[in-house]
């Protein structure tokens, strides 16, 4: 039989059935340094957690359930509330195995540690992940609802430890289906109160990194630079836009999608812009001559297939998880004296723009707007410019130093609720959550 890890999603929902387990989970006991299962059928999960050195980082508590209809499998990562409660959005996304469901969520929801910490928001870490199982119709849209409806429905049983928002596979109105049952979700549409699409705001971050990538490396600007943009969509087209504003001497930009393409030429078109179709897979993009190369497609297209062949000066853009490996290729980029400026570090206003919701909506919020500053001292520009700084002076990759910083300031907690997730955390197991 196979493992519980090597379980695909499918399998795994049977198992979890056999068992009578709808809701369980898995929290970390800082006392005894032990992760404890809610279920001791689970205990191979635990282990697995405590053996592994690579994901696991005593994340305080993983909630999961499968939903009532439809046997969704769903889950919310809590990684580290020191700074609040774990706040970052939910992935609908396909798993082979639960390992890789599980390695995901351990992953992405540390990365909002960071991300949060070094924005110097005071949230904590946390991801969910919804697995998009064979079972499942992800275009029938009463099916989305009642999935999505469950899931707001496990984040009111977890008390709000874990604060969603919209991420890969979610859309607003699914969104919106969480908001119906929960009051801890953000990222809700305007209409019911939201902060609508960040992805303007995202790009203009994008471009405040790049910025102080240039000032750094020779003191310059924007103006002049040949920038090469993989990806033309959400993020691509505002940044396209607002780079030719800035006076920028050629854009070369690619995507997979025409109607992405035309959309783009549409609303900036310009002969400083060459723009092109590219198959799935193609990467030629990367190896285009410039002075700036903005990933703003998919992830891990930094690896030792690409790093050698690239032909920019900096690498910076939105799209998240660049790095194949993080610090391997950090290092692998360091070394042929590229500037990476992280991702984490840049796409931030994505979570910037949701993560206060509850605080009220004002138009150009100030909140906001100093993310995009010169010299708030956790304003992109300035923290870019300065982990550049400290990367170049210890000898030390960028992504490296970032971490650095970000683990330190994870560590602060929340001036006025304290580390009030644990006390969360631990209410939930005595009064065992999962049985409700
Ligand atoms: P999007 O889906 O709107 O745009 C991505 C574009 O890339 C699409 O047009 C797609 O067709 C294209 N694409 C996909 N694979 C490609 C390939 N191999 N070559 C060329 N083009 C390809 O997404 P988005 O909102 O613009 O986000 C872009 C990236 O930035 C994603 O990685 C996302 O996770 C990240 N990000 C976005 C935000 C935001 O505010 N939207 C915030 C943080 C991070």
């Amino acid at each position: 039989m196979a493992t519980l890890l090597q379980m695909s999603p499918e399998a795994f929902i049977r198992f979890l059935k056999q068992n009578k387990i709808r809701r369980f989970h898995f929290v970390f006991n800082f006392a005894e340094n032990k992760v404890i299962p809610s279920h001791k059928v689970l205990q191979p999960i635990a282990d697995f957690l405590m053996a592994d050195q690579r994901d696991f980082d005593k994340h305080e508590g993983i909630f999961f359930q499968i939903t009532n209809k439809h046997d969704a499998l769903q889950a919310g990562f809590v990684h580290k509330t020191n700074r609040g409660n774990a706040a970052g959005g939910t992935r609908f996304w396909p798993y082979r195995s639960m390992e890789d469901f599980l390695r995901d969520g351990l992953r992405l929801s540390k990365g909002m540690t960071r991300k949060n910490a070094l924005a110097g928001l005071w949230w904590g870490g946390g991801k969910g992940v919804v697995a998009q199982s064979e079972n499942l119709d992800i275009h029938n849209q009463e099916q989305r609802r009642d999935i999505f409806k469950e899931y707001g429905e496990l984040m009111s049983a977890i008390r709000g430890v874990y604060i969603t928002a919209e991420d890969v596979g979610t859309n607003p109105q699914d969104i919106a289906h969480i908001f119906s049952e929960t009051r801890f979700s953000t990222c809700i549409p305007p209409a019911l109160g939201g902060s609508g699409n960040p992805s303007e705001p995202t790009a203009t971050g994008v471009i405040r990194g790049m910025e102080a990538a240039l000032r750094f490396m020779d003191g310059g600007t924007i103006e002049g630079r040949t920038i090469a943009i993989q990806g033309m969509g959400h993020v691509g087209e505002p940044l396209i836009r607002m780079l030719l504003e800035k006076g920028a001497k050629k854009i070369i930009a690619c995507d997979i999608k025409q109607e992405n393409i035309d959309f783009v030429l549409k609303s900036c078109g310009s002969d400083r812009l060459e723009s092109s179709l590219v198959e799935i897979g193609d990467n030629s993009i990367l190896f285009t001559e410039c002075d700036v190369l903005a990933p703003c497609a998919t992830g891990a297209i930094l690896n030792p297939d690409t790093i050698p062949r690239l032909n920019t000066k900096i690498v910076c853009g939105a799209a998240n998880n660049q790095l194949e490996d993080g610090l391997r290729d950090d290092d692998a980029l360091f070394a042929r004296g590229i500037l990476y400026v992280p991702d984490f570090l840049v796409n931030r206003m994505g979570i910037v723009n949701c993560a206060n919701e509850q605080y009220g909506y004002i138009p150009n919020d100030p909140y906001k707007l100093r993310h995009l500053e010169t010299e708030w001292e956790h304003s992109i520009f300035h923290v870019t410019f300065k982990i550049l700084q400290i990367s170049r002076e210890q000898g030390e990759p960028p992504a490296h130093t970032a971490i650095r910083l970000a683990d330190v300031q994870a560590e602060h907690v929340h001036p006025i609720f304290g580390h009030r997730g644990l006390d969360i955390i631990k209410s939930l197991v005595e009064d065992k959550w999962f049985e409700e």
